[in-house]
This record gives C-alpha cells, structure tokens and sequence, in this order.
C-alpha cells in the first residue's frame, strides 16, 4: 500500500505486489462503463510481479459484447476515486495521459 500518491511514471513502474490495496478505475470509451477493478485481484490472477505499466496498455472492456479500449485508467487509493458512500476518498493518478493509443 502506498501512502503519497506516485507519480504516473512511478505508478507504471510498481508491481502489481507493491499496489495491493489500491484499485483500477477505468471507463470504457465504447459503452461508458466505469468499472473499479481491485489490484490484489488482478496480482493473483496474473501475478504480483507485473508492473501496472504492462497491465494498463492491454484493458479492454468486460462485456464482450463491446470490447472497447478504455477512455481512462486511474489508479486509485481506495474503491472510491470521488465521494460516494463507504470508504471515503484517496488519492488518484490518471494513467492514460502517458499510455500510448497508438494503433
Ligand atoms: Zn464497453
């Protein structure tokens, strides 16, 4: 878990190991859906020793009826990027300024 929020270069260099805790927010550009994706999850499945920078350039919407790139990625402190009910807001670093939409 990170205290300080990082900066986006940090943040594509961490470890998925090294962000347990924190959350993916990420809205698709196709059909709009944000969905909040914990990391600890996606260490497991794919394993704590990928860096995020790997995983982010790769997200592709969950219904598979879009498949859809996102529009944007953000890392998140908590579940909760702005107010909402529940935990209360953390720190957030937009990814997608640097991530590349090439092809
Ligand atoms: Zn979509």
């Amino acid at each position: 878990m990170l205290v300080d929020a990082p900066s986006v270069g940090e943040a594509l260099l961490a470890p998925l190991a090294a962000l347990e805790g924190h959350w993916l927010e990420v809205t698709c550009s196709g059909c709009g859906t944000m969905t909040q994706y914990p990391l600890r999850l996606m260490a497991l499945r794919i394993g704590g020793v990928r860096v995020l920078g790997e995983v982010v350039p790769r997200l592709v919407c969950k219904r598979a009826s879009c498949r859809a790139r996102p529009e944007s990625d953000w890392l998140c402190k908590t579940p909760n990027r702005t107010f909402n009910y529940g935990a209360e807001p953390g720190w957030s670093v937009r990814l997608d300024q640097r991530v590349s939409r090439a092809g």
